[in-house]
């Protein structure tokens, strides 16, 4: 077994000589201790959502060689990621960093520049370093996950405090808010709850930002800015930095709650509803973000395969969709609407009246009684998430193919009819023109809407992954040309997505660079995220 178990080269990062590689990694070994380092010679193994790899990406959409680390390291302490830089500073040696590693649909854990050194944070450092539940704040490592900090909140009896939790409760609180993330409640912008960070930057001084800065505050996490320039976005989304804790604002308990859901007919009564859901939204009578979703999924979200309702090639037929929805509790339709509302009963009653009038104005608009529903429909799992108790249900439309894998398309728009009307013609062009299926969920923020279109593919169906990538190259494409672009995207797109937001000859990405290499002058952190390559990589080859 043993034997078999280490029958892969290790990968090395480019341009640098196998036997300087293995001296560096002995002495890092040396530093850490040999258990916190790791060549990675072993067979990939792909694992699942709750044993993500650290390795590559589970979810690959090439060939997963491509995307590969050399080695893991797992850091116990800032310290540890401090030695871990500087060691990488001597040796230019290219890192990256993970929380958890659960990035599914926009790369896992994998890193841009093959051959990579992983640093695992989430592995050792994943202390939840306070709660407080009279403030309603909390700081934390990279490796509490939302079932963690739920849990610990729980054990301590802090009755009043809830915390938001996105579709999938196994990820990392501060590598979500860091990628923009997004959750249920009326807490669901992750970024902009955050208060405070810890930073490794990519030269190895360590950095505290906003009140953090001033020894002996007790202000972290209750007030974000501190004194002068707000730094933190640059560590949001970018290769500035290690973060290595991270401060939340939590949400009160509101005093009860009550998920509700409505269907809608007709695909064209997605623009009706739109301008329907703006005013409530920004006037957060709709508490929550809206979360509009297309009929499709909730045959996926029953977690049968896609071949117990149709066995033919190319992209589902909607016929066949609205033939299983006659029998579903939903009924026939083409958009759900999932949405919460919050406080206590009499409080709730005055905004359900409301978003009940609004939302019937839509013809064939229906109510969806919930008592009616059996326990273990979808709807009792985003009731769950929105009230900020993590679940994995989501989990299920993954199995729509034998192997499922996805990859997101996440353009941003007003929230506006005609804009969701465009962005859905766009996308519904490209699911029947690239045979694949697409699941779509309009998710509305605030005053902005976020589009995911989930592209699933059968992982070993090389001619599937291969029309995924080229259908969400071409929406990105299309998308750009009308005026929209991607909030977030898989890594292996950051290159074209930067690329469109380019305004004024590229000034944001020459301002980008020129922040990377001041921060970054021998290019360890990260190349390429984001679409941001230092100086040492540059017109290489490498921007794809
Ligand atoms: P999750 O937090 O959902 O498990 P990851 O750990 O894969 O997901 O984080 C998502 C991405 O965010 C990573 O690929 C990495 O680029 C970035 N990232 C995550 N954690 C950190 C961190 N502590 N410091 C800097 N960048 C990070």
């Amino acid at each position: 077994k043993e034997s078999r178990a280490r029958n892969r080269l290790p990968v090395l990062p480019q341009g640098i000589e196998k036997t300087r590689f293995f001296l560096a990694i002995d002495e890092i070994s040396r530093d850490l201790g040999n258990d916190n380092v790791e060549i990675n010679d072993k067979p990939l193994d792909d694992g699942w959502y709750m044993e993500p790899p650290n390795t590559h990406d589970g979810m690959a959409i090439t060939d997963e060689e491509e995307l590969v680390a050399s080695a893991v390291i797992y850091p116990g302490s800032t310290d540890d990621v401090q030695s871990i830089v500087h060691w990488a500073n001597k040796y230019l040696i290219p890192l990256h960093p993970i929380s958890m590693g659960r990035n599914f649909g926009y790369g896992g854990a994998a890193p841009r520049v093959r051959g990579a050194v992983v640093v695992d944070l989430g592995k050792r450092m994943n202390r939840i370093l306070d709660i407080n539940p009279d403030d309603c704040t909390c700081l934390v490592e990279p490796g509490v996950s939302y079932y963690a900090l739920y849990e610990e909140v729980q054990r301590r009896g802090y009755k009043n405090l809830w915390i938001d939790v996105p579709d999938l409760g196994g990820g990392s609180v501060l590598g979500n808010a860091l990628d923009h993330g997004v959750g249920y409640t009326p807490y669901g912008d992750h970024w902009a709850t955050h208060s405070g960070l810890e930073v490794v930057t990519p030269t190895g001084e360590i950095v505290r930002t906003g009140m953090g800065a001033l020894p002996g505050n007790n202000t972290w996490q209750v007030f974000p800015y501190g004194f002068g320039p707000f730094l933190d976005g640059m560590f949001s989304q970018s290769n500035y930095g290690i973060v290595t804790k991270m401060g939340f604002g939590l949400m009160p308990n509101p005093g009860g709650h009550e998920s509700f859901l409505y269907t809608f007919k007709k695909e064209e009564d997605l623009e009706q509803l739109v301008e329907i859901v703006r005013p409530l939204r920004i006037a957060m009578i709709l508490e929550n973000a809206a979360n509009i979703r297309h009929a499709l999924q909730v045959l996926a979200l029953s977690g049968k395969p896609r071949s117990t309702f149709y066995d033919g090639n190319g992209p589902f037929p909607i016929k066949k969709m609205h033939e299983f929805l006659q029998t579903h509790p939903y009924g026939e339709c083409t958009w759900l609407y999932y949405g919460t509302c919050y406080g206590p009963k009499e409080v709730r009653k005055l905004k359900l009246d409301i978003i009940h009038r609004e939302f019937m104005k839509v013809p064939g608009a229906r109510r969806i009684e919930p008592a009616k529903l059996p326990p273990t429909d979808y709807f009792w799992s985003r009731d769950r998430i929105s009230s900020g108790e993590p679940d994995l249900e989501e989990l299920a439309w993954v199995n729509w193919w034998p192997n499922g894998g996805h990859v997101a398309f996440s353009p941003v728009a007003p929230t506006r009819g005609a804009d969701a009307l465009r962005l859905w013609h766009m996308a519904k062009e490209h699911w029947a023109k690239f045979g694949l299926d697409f699941f779509f969920d309009f998710v509305v923020g605030l005053r902005e809407l976020h589009l995911i279109v989930e592209c699933v593919y059968d992982r070993d169906d090389s001619k599937q992954r291969a029309n995924a990538l080229a259908a969400m190259r071409s929406l990105i494409q299309e998308a750009a040309e009308k005026g929209y672009g991607e909030y977030r995207t898989h890594l292996l797109l950051s290159d074209q997505v930067a690329g469109t937001y380019s305004w004024n000859d590229n000034a944001l990405m020459r301002l980008n660079e020129k922040l990377k290499d001041c921060l970054d002058p021998n290019g360890i952190l990260a190349p390429g995220r984001s679409g941001i390559w230092p100086a040492r990589y540059r017109g290489r080859g490498w921007e794809i």
